[in-house]
């Protein structure tokens, strides 16, 4: 009961800051007296800000209604960029000192473009990376775009940014990212039974937080974890999937589980993408944070990135496969172009190799949660359905 109670209380207190991570940062910078940076999703290496002695913070989509925001992009942008706008038309990105980011897709170019038009005296420095990862010109491109991103943050924070520093902050985001993925492991394993509400606190938390101060909870985390015994739940286990650059709205994970659901598994950003590729060791730092680039899409696959040695379909469906899961819940944020013209191959590859699956959409302004429930529900007896069948046959 003891051990219940800690883990509790240490992820309660990680997802009180993944709720409102704006107090976190100026809580952050009035203690340190040092600079917060806004980063944005999906490829920008945090340890390079960190490096510089500021706070990297990922901006995460804020809860609150899209208004003033309404007038600078258009209806069809995806719910993250809209919010990302509203944010800086009223006045919330102020509490950064900078805005740094490497582009992924269309919609974010545009927020961008918004967020330099609204808030004209916040610094903002985009790096673009080259998408196509097989061309002989995107490594170079790319090391060259990090030490940019070091020249300009260290104008910035008006310090130089070693490689030593660079080296550390390698070292800890590692280090904070391996104790995620243990936890990852564990719930893969059925050894936990954290729900993915608190999964997603775990990571969003990891996002915005200090890394030091992070890992510092997450060890705390891991060993009251480890102490724990195994679970056998007769849930239905599920892999999520997709959802880019910001987080499903909590209460949509809490209707998955609430129909006889196991997550066990999933690819979305605000979780196993996030914290699945270390940077490698070498002796230069911006070889190894461009190193780290491709070993990302390597390892999961992003449709904002095209390479002829790695597809998302294949990753998915070898996942399933490994980590037991009997079904996968599709996760698309509504007008995500990169992932909704992707979404055929991974309905095909589903398919082909009969793993049950459903398609959600999910949008900023809110959810049908009780309709979304009658469809999973329905994904859960036909998995069960086709279970009973095979036992019986
Ligand atoms: S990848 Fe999708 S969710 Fe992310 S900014 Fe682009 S459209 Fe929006």
């Amino acid at each position: 009961m003891k051990q219940t109670a800690e883990i509790e209380e240490i992820v309660g207190r990680l997802a009180a800051i993944a709720e409102d991570p704006n107090a976190y940062a100026v809580e952050w910078k009035a203690r340190t007296q040092r600079k917060i940076i806004g980063i944005l999703p999906m490829n920008f290496p945090a340890e390079i800000v960190h490096a510089a002695g500021a706070l990297p913070v990922l901006v995460q989509e804020d809860n609150a209604a899209i208004t003033y925001g309404r007038s600078l992009l258009f209806e069809f942008y995806c719910g993250y960029t809209r919010s990302l706008v509203d944010q800086a038309a009223t006045g919330k990105l102020k509490i950064y000192d900078g805005i740094f980011l490497v582009d992924h897709c269309v919609a974010l170019l545009g927020a961008v473009d918004a967020i330099r038009f609204e808030v004209p005296d916040l610094p903002v420095f985009l790096a673009q990376f080259t998408a196509s990862m097989d061309e002989d010109t995107t490594r170079p491109q790319v090391h060259g775009r990090i030490t940019e991103l070091r020249e300009r943050l260290e104008e910035l924070c008006g310090s130089s940014v070693t490689d030593e520093a660079i080296c550390r902050s390698i070292e800890a985001y590692n280090r904070d990212r391996a104790l995620l993925r243990r936890v990852y492991e564990m719930r893969r394993l059925g050894r936990i039974s954290l729900s993915s509400r608190q999964m997603q606190a775990l990571v969003k938390s990891a996002m915005v937080m200090d890394v030091d101060e992070h890992s510092q909870i997450m060890t705390r985390l891991v060993a009251h974890l480890e102490a724990g015994s195994v679970h056998s739940t007769g849930l239905v286990k599920l892999h999520l999937s997709g959802h880019f650059c910001h987080a499903p709205r909590p209460e949509l994970l809490d209707m998955i589980e609430s129909c006889g659901v196991a997550v066990v598994d999933d690819d979305v950003y605000t979780g196993y993408r996030y914290i699945s590729t270390d940077v490698p060791h070498k002796a230069d730092p911006i070889t190894a944070l461009t190193q780290w680039y491709f070993d990302r899409n390597d390892n999961v696959p992003c449709s904002t990135r095209a390479q002829k040695s790695a597809d998302w379909e294949s990753y998915l469906a070898n996942a399933v496969e490994k980590n037991g899961a009997e079904g996968v819940i599709v996760l698309v944020a509504k007008f995500c172009e990169p992932h909704m013209l992707y979404y055929p191959e991974l309905r095909k590859e589903l398919h082909k190799r009969g793993i049950p699956h459903l398609l959600i959409e999910t949008e900023h302004e809110g959810l049908a949660l009780e309709m979304l429930k009658t469809r999973v529900e329905a994904l859960i007896e036909g998995i069960r359905r086709s279970v009973l069948s095979r036992e019986t046959a």
